[in-house]
């Protein structure tokens, strides 16, 4: 099988092609072309083996300035986990103070990956 992506690892964008065996589906087996660097192969593998994303998302926050706190994840997380971690996120309701970097949700299902608050939200 041949996939073609774009690499989302840095701002250049690099198109990538990569070829893999839909049965055989091994790190050493995927061959990725067209990256400029090596995380555009670690990208291209991980696409195929397990794709992950960056999310981002806003909480309900109790608060007199804003009625929702934007946060994002502190890294990828599985694709697969990521509606089950917005439905959690959209459940919450946190109050202030709450500072950029703090951890709204910690290590969400056991992933090592964290929510954390985008914003400065006081009071
Ligand atoms: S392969 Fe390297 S240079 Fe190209 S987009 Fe990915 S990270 Fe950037």
């Amino acid at each position: 099988m041949k996939r073609d992506l774009i690499c989302i690892a840095c701002p250049v964008g690099c198109r990538l092609e990569v070829e893999y065996d839909e049965n055989n589906r091994q790190p050493d087996k995927i061959k990725v072309t067209g990256n400029r660097c090596p995380k555009g192969e670690i990208y291209g593998k991980e696409e195929i083996l397990s794709p992950k994303r960056v999310v981002t998302a806003t909480v309900e926050i109790d608060s007199r300035l804003q009625p929702r706190l934007p946060v994002k994840t502190s890294a990828p997380i599985d694709k697969n986990l990521i509606f089950d971690l917005l439905k959690f996120i959209y459940r919450l309701k946190i109050r202030p103070p709450v500072r950029i970097g703090d951890t709204i949700v910690r290590n969400f299902k056991n992933t090592g990956v964290d929510v954390v608050a985008t914003f400065n939200l006081l009071e």
